[in-house]
């Protein structure tokens, strides 16, 4: 089969198809996107080599079990159901986890994957690929919700207007906090305002301006700083950025303005899906344009520019 391989560089190549192994299933890709996540591999993170890619819509192959046919999107964790942090709830902590297109997994970069059945979710008939692509960052979004108690009446700043800032500010926007999403670029000022999100030019914040949690979504080494300088003493950071190379960070203010740090990485899907069939968030508008598999590099590459949201792959 085609697939998209990192070895230090990006090739388009042909390799076997994956072999499923025990609980595994085959998934034929129909749609992926590229994340920030694999923008960051192709700089060093993780020090991955493979098939890169974890947000996808697939049909699981013919003689799979109960999905076969079926479009399913697919959580990226694959953990191993025994170890001490899978007995006690926390699979996506697993101590011997493997990540789908990040970590000791081949990805979804490719005509074909696999990932353990109990990790696929059935996409309902009435949403599109295109939507439902968008479940796996969503479910980023959601976990901020799963992690803190959002109290209506609190204001929350978001630190980027990119990907995953725009789900999470609408996530939030959804429990009614006056939330306010700032950027850089005032070209993703516009586009956030456009699609209804109370979005501010970065260099418009005031110093003294703070709000009783702050999300970071910048996706920058120096993001952590900038969000812990607008946040009230006793507040709480919410952490989304991860980066190959990250920045020194003086921890004296958390201990004197007895900050609360959260980090927060993967969530749970079932929320998400309901969120996009339910039209409670569409994330359509976020797409900046869709390429062909045989122009996946190209594609990456138009993904990296500045203002790029997402880019979708039909395979
Ligand atoms: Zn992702
Ligand atoms: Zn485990």
């Amino acid at each position: 089969m085609r697939a998209l391989v990192f070895d230090g560089s990006l090739t388009i190549q042909d390799v076997p198809v994956p072999e499923p192994k025990t609980g595994e299933v085959l998934i034929r890709v129909l749609c992926s996107a590229i994340c920030n996540t694999d923008l960051e591999i192709i700089r060093g993170y993780m020090d991955f080599r493979g098939i890169p890619g974890h947000e996808f819509v697939g049909e699981v192959a013919p003689g799979f079990g109960r999905l076969s046919g079926k479009k399913v999107v697919g959580e990226i964790n694959c953990s191993c159901g025994d170890c001490y942090l899978c007995r006690t709830g926390r699979p996506t902590h697993c101590s011997s986890r493997t990540v789908l297109g990040i970590k000791d997994h081949p990805g979804v970069f490719a005509e074909y994957t696999t990932l353990p059945e109990r990790n696929l979710h059935e996409v309902p008939s009435w949403l599109s690929a295109e939507s439902a692509v968008f479940t796996e960052p969503l479910a980023a979004a959601v976990e901020i919700t799963e992690q803190l108690h959002l109290k209506p009446s609190q204001k929350v700043f978001i630190f980027g207007a990119g990907k995953l800032g725009l789900l999470i500010s609408m996530v939030i926007g959804l429990h009614g906090c006056q939330t306010v999403t700032f950027d850089p670029d005032e070209e993703k000022v516009y586009k956030a305002r456009a699609m209804g999100i109370q979005a501010v030019p970065l260099s418009k914040i005031g110093i003294l301006e703070k709000a009783e949690i702050c999300i970071d979504a910048t996706g920058s080494p120096d993001g952590i700083q900038l969000a812990l300088a607008h946040l009230y003493p006793a507040g709480k950071l919410v952490l989304k950025t991860t980066v190959a190379h990250p920045a020194p960070i003086d921890l004296n203010q958390i201990v004197i303005n007895e900050f609360e740090i959260t980090g927060s990485r993967c969530g749970p899907f079932a929320p998400a899906i309901s969120l996009l069939s339910q039209g409670m968030v569409d994330p359509r508008p976020l797409i900046s344009k869709t390429f062909a598999f045989s122009d996946i590099l190209e594609a990456f590459h138009f993904s990296s520019m500045p203002g790029t949201l997402k880019v979708l792959i039909r395979h």
